[in-house]
């Protein structure tokens, strides 16, 4: 069953199209990641999905419910959303983010305690860090209590905005290998945000890669090498390896974000 399904959405902001009409199903426990050179509509289209911006047209359901503006909050409780720099409140230590939302909604004590033990455990946050400040925390630890904020309520749904996009490389890969981790034992509907081919292709089953307010193909990375629907898709992949491979065969930045040289 499609968790998430988007029907002919579309976002202007002002003149520029962000998201032409696209369609865009996402299947229950399914990961699905989306990729695409900058610019090119990923984070408008989490934005939509989460109903903090408006569509211009189409419709977007969630669980076989229309969002609109009568459920948009109640739907929200069940989308966790995780952003490239974390998000958090300053002003509020790692506990205080992480449990926002549920104090919010009034749980009591006893139930908060236990959630959020259960996921200091699940995203291996060190207890003594619950205290602290984002910033007393690293990148990384930051991240992690996003995270536990994001799934506090335990949603069905994950939005992740390029979660790892702004941590160094050392920090990134002992992440990755957690969050893949975390996504198998939770077996939510994930949707993750990357530039980065290599983490689409880890984390998820099914890759959805886009350019300029489109959906160029969607599939597994192997079928975009095997059966690409566009010399585009080419393009990108093969610009995306030459820079893993040190940018040597003079690949421009440019190109290797998919564009012509
Ligand atoms: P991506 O996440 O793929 O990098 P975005 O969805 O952030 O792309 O942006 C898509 C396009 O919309 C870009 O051209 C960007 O400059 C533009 N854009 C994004 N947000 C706004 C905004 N609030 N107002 C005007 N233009 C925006
Ligand atoms: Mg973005």
């Amino acid at each position: 069953m499609a968790f998430l399904e988007l029907s002919n959405v579309s976002k202007q902001y002002g003149e520029l199209t962000a998201v032409y009409p696209l369609d865009l199903c996402i299947e229950a426990h399914e990961t699905c990641a989306l990729i695409g050179p900058s610019g090119c509509g990923k984070s408008t289209l989490l934005k939509l999905a989460l109903g903090l911006l408006h569509t211009d047209t189409g419709t977007i359901q969630i669980a076989g419910e229309r969002l609109s503006e009568s459920n948009v909050m109640v739907l929200r409780q069940r989308i966790g959303y995780v952003i490239q720099d974390g998000g958090l409140f300053p002003h509020m230590t790692a506990r205080q983010n992480a449990t926002v939302m549920a104090r919010f909604l009034e749980w009591d004590e006893s139930r908060i305690a236990a959630r959020l033990e259960r996921l200091t455990e699940l995203v291996r946050l060190p207890n003594d860090l619950l205290d602290r400040y984002p910033l007393q925390l690293s990148g990384g630890q930051c991240q992690r209590v996003s995270l536990m904020r994001a799934l506090m309520l335990d949603p069905d749904l994950l939005l992740m905005d390029e979660p790892l996009g702004a941590l160094d490389p050392m920090i990134r890969r002992d992440l990755q290998i957690d969050l893949r981790q975390i996504f198998r034992e939770l077996d939510k509907t994930v949707v993750i945000v990357t530039h980065d081919l290599n983490e689409a292709a880890y984390f998820a089953d099914e890759t959805v890669l886009m350019r300029d307010g489109r959906v160029v193909q969607r599939g597994s990375i192997a079928s975009m090498i095997d059966q690409p629907t566009d010399e585009f898709v080419t393009r990108f992949i093969t610009a995306q390896r030459a820079t893993l491979m040190g940018v040597k065969e003079g690949v421009t930045a440019r190109e290797a974000q998919g564009e012509a040289p």
